[in-house]
């Protein structure tokens, strides 16, 4: 049976005011579904309007117009307020250039999004260690962002995207910045997630390799969709 979907887009648009009297097109009518559990890929030239459109997806932008439904709720529809909580409890992100704060070190930077939920602090170190342990970073958990190579920052990046238990994790070129093998961790790190966790994950990449990996591959140009298709799986390491 197939699963429902979690994130339904319908007609997107979103243009940019480049001043008068300009405004740029950007997403030319995006429709796209995502199912609950499901793992997904979009692909596209630089400029095609990848983050454009996952910044819509995680709610960090409103588009100019066409509706959004995420877990049953009407985004284009709901208040602010309300979209800032369903945006906390309901999706990690995860960034190419992981969006770590430099002065703390990786423990605190994975228990910052609990100490502005209200966690208390045992709770929330707790809860730290446990995803610092799971991304295989708990022997590091003192160290700065600086004593941390590319693939070690982006693993407590990962942990921080999961503390609050997100249905949902975005990932905007997580590997971008990193050199293939420990590319390929952070992406096992994803499978991982999905496979155990049942996450539903949206990926932006730019490798061919690890989009055929991920279960769907949504192909954009030029601000539209012109195909999606099944990956084609895991390669075999043999
Ligand atoms: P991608 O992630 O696929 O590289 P983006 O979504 O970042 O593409 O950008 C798509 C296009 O939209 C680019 O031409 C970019 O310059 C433009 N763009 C993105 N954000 C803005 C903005 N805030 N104002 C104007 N143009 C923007
Ligand atoms: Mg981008």
């Amino acid at each position: 049976m197939e699963k429902r979907p979690i994130i339904e887009l319908n007609d997107i648009i979103k243009r940019f005011y480049v001043g008068q009297p300009n405004e740029l097109q950007i997403l030319n009518g995006i429709s796209m579904t995502v199912r609950e559990g499901e793992f997904v890929s979009i692909v596209g030239a630089s400029g095609s309007g990848k983050s454009t459109l996952m910044n819509i997806i995680g709610i960090l932008d409103r588009p100019t117009e066409g509706s959004y439904v995420l877990d049953d709720v009407n985004v284009i529809a709901a208040k602010d307020e309300s979209l800032s909580k369903i945006r906390n409890r309901k999706i990690g992100f995860v960034f190419q250039t992981y969006n770590l704060i430099a002065r703390t070190n990786a423990i605190k930077n994975v228990e910052m999004p609990m100490l502005y939920a209200g966690m208390g602090r045992k709770a929330r170190v707790e809860r730290a260690r446990e995803l610092l342990d799971m991304v295989g970073m708990g022997d590091r958990m003192h160290h700065l962002p600086e004593e941390l190579s590319g693939g070690q920052k982006q693993r407590v990046a990962i942990a921080r995207a999961m503390c609050n238990d997100p249905a949902i994790i975005l990932a905007d070129e997580p590997t971008g910045a990193l050199d293939s093998q420990t590319g390929r961790m952070v992406m096992d790190l994803f499978h991982q997630l999905h496979e155990e966790q049942g996450k539903t994950i949206v990926l932006i990449t730019h490798s061919p390799e690890l989009a055929e990996e991920t279960e769907k591959i949504i192909t954009l140009k030029d601000g539209s969709i012109i195909g999606e298709r099944k990956g084609s799986g895991r390669a075999c390491l043999s």
